[in-house]
């Protein structure tokens, strides 16, 4: 098991290393530039998450997203049975931000400004954007959540790190009022620096966590994504769900296979 286990760690430090500018691209919106949904008549099938485009044909869309078809560290997943380990807690250091939206046709993303980081064991990892995702797109014993929020971050040396808070259905959410108040109903952007985001009252208290090593869950689907999917959730109500989705629609890659990988969660 420990051989296994030292292999698995090698082989995601390689797949790291060559997977960091594929998945800035995804940050930077660079890979998202194509229609939302469905193919551009006469042009290149885009990427979306229904029809011809959508998440069953990503690995045949082009090279750079064959991985979406053929890797083996593929996320989301559906978290069962994880093995429970004494994990480095996860330490959140986030200053709020300006908002700074974009509704880039797949989600609605928030930008973050320099300066705002999240710790965990020796690694510090700086905090890019967030967005969300709805249903959620991981699963927790075979059953999806109501919508996910993913804080994207990268580490000084690439390596790609992502902390996942699942959303159900309950009271409304404070902290996406001012975001759904603004968000662009169709493809653009929206500033305004009167309006500062702060995630901090936002997270849950608990942040005990299912952590495994995956992949960007949209084209090119990257993989050497360090994964945290913090337990407890957090809620949102009915009428902020539904905005979102009459914007976005749903948006949720279908959970991968977890084939050769380790599972944990923090106790
Ligand atoms: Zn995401």
């Amino acid at each position: 098991m420990i051989r296994k286990t030292l292999a698995g760690a090698t082989a995601l430090v390689v797949a790291g290393i060559f997977s960091v500018s594929t998945a800035m691209a995804e940050s930077s919106h660079v890979a998202n530039k194509g229609g939302a949904h469905g193919a551009a008549k006469g042009g290149p099938v885009h990427w979306g998450y229904k029809g011809a485009g959508g998440p069953a044909n990503w690995g045949k869309l082009s090279a750079a997203t064959a991985i979406c078809g053929s890797g083996h560290r593929q996320s989301p997943i559906n978290v069962s049975g994880p093995t429970e380990m004494a994990l480095a807690p996860i330490r959140v250091s986030y200053k709020p931000t300006q908002l700074n939206l974009v509704n880039n046709g797949h989600t609605i993303q928030a930008n973050y400004a320099p300066g705002s980081h999240m710790r965990v064991g020796k690694r510090t990892y700086r905090l890019l954007q967030f967005h969300f995702h709805a249903p959620s797109e991981h699963q927790v014993d075979g059953r999806n959540y109501d919508a996910e929020v993913h804080f994207v971050h990268k580490s000084d040396d690439g390596k790609l790190a992502v902390l996942g808070v699942l959303f159900k259905v309950g009271a409304e959410n404070a902290f996406l009022k001012a975001i759904w108040s603004q968000m662009p109903s169709s493809k653009g952007t929206r500033s305004d620096p009167a309006v500062m985001l702060d995630p901090n009252a936002f997270l849950p208290a608990n942040r005990d966590y299912v952590r495994y090593f995956g992949s960007l869950t949209t084209p090119p689907c990257s993989e050497g994504v360090n994964w945290f999917l913090l337990k407890t959730p957090v809620e949102l109500s009915r009428a902020q769900l539904e905005r979102f989705s009459g914007i976005v629609g749903p948006n949720n890659r279908p959970v991968q296979k977890v084939h050769e990988r380790f599972v944990l969660r923090s106790k």
